[in-house]
């Protein structure tokens, strides 16, 4: 990896230094090389402490919060997982690491078809990424997921992606409204089928559109 040295760095200073803890979230985040996922001007830059613009208004988010949020989720080893937002892929990419399965949506193509070809590169090209608004959740109503991972903020909890936890999933997002600072929540879906949110953070996030 040509950024190796600056991949530690982001581990140790960013992530470890600020209590994430999973060994397979640090795997991942280890395992894919972030520049491959901004634009060649900003590969410098890939593995600073903040979020890079990807084009069309968009920005991969910061390597923390992917990080936090990953950790968040608390997958089981054969997980079913579902992302939206994928913009870059970068997230994405994390994700399948980790994961049996990742199904992902974007709703801007230029954006889902630049990140599909990264991930094809990387050779992660069983990702079922698809052009698609996440407020309505996966295509496929009937599909479960053991965690759903938002990266833009809707202002409200879209219940539609809470119905599609299997009973014990975790749905990570930010909350609030566009613009402004949102909560970054885990909403967690009990065996019983009722679920219960906790709030975490202050973050920034894009919006859901
Ligand atoms: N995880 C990405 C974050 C990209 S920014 C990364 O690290 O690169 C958030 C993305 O959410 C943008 O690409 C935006 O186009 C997308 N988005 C916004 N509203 C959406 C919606 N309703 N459905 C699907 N994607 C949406």
């Amino acid at each position: 990896m040509i950024y190796e040295l600056e991949c530690e760095a982001m581990i140790r200073d960013q992530l470890e230094a600020r209590g994430i803890r999973d060994p397979r979230v640090i795997d991942a985040m280890r395992a894919v090389p972030r520049e491959c996922f901004v634009p060649e001007e900003s590969h410098g830059l890939a593995y600073e402490d903040h979020p890079l613009p990807i084009g069309n208004g968009q920005t991969i988010s910061q390597p923390y919060i992917v990080a936090l949020m990953t950790e968040l989720l608390e997958l089981p080893s054969d997980a079913e997982v579902l992302e939206i937002g994928a913009g870059s892929g970068y997230q994405t990419a994390i994700l399948a690491h980790l994961a049996h399965h990742v199904c992902a949506l974007e709703r801007d193509a230029e954006l889902a078809e630049r990140a599909r070809h990264a991930l094809d590169e990387l050779g992660f090209g069983r990702i079922d990424l698809r052009v698609g608004d996440g407020f309505q959740g996966w295509p496929e109503p009937e599909r479960r997921f053991d965690g759903i991972l938002l990266a833009c903020a809707p202002d409200h909890l879209p219940e539609r992606l809470a119905a599609s936890l299997k009973p014990g999933g975790r749905l990570v997002l930010p909350i609030g409204p566009a613009g402004g600072t949102q909560q970054l929540t885990v909403v967690t879906r009990g065996a019983d089928g009722e679920t219960s949110r906790r709030e975490l953070l202050p973050v920034r996030f894009v919006p859901m559109v």
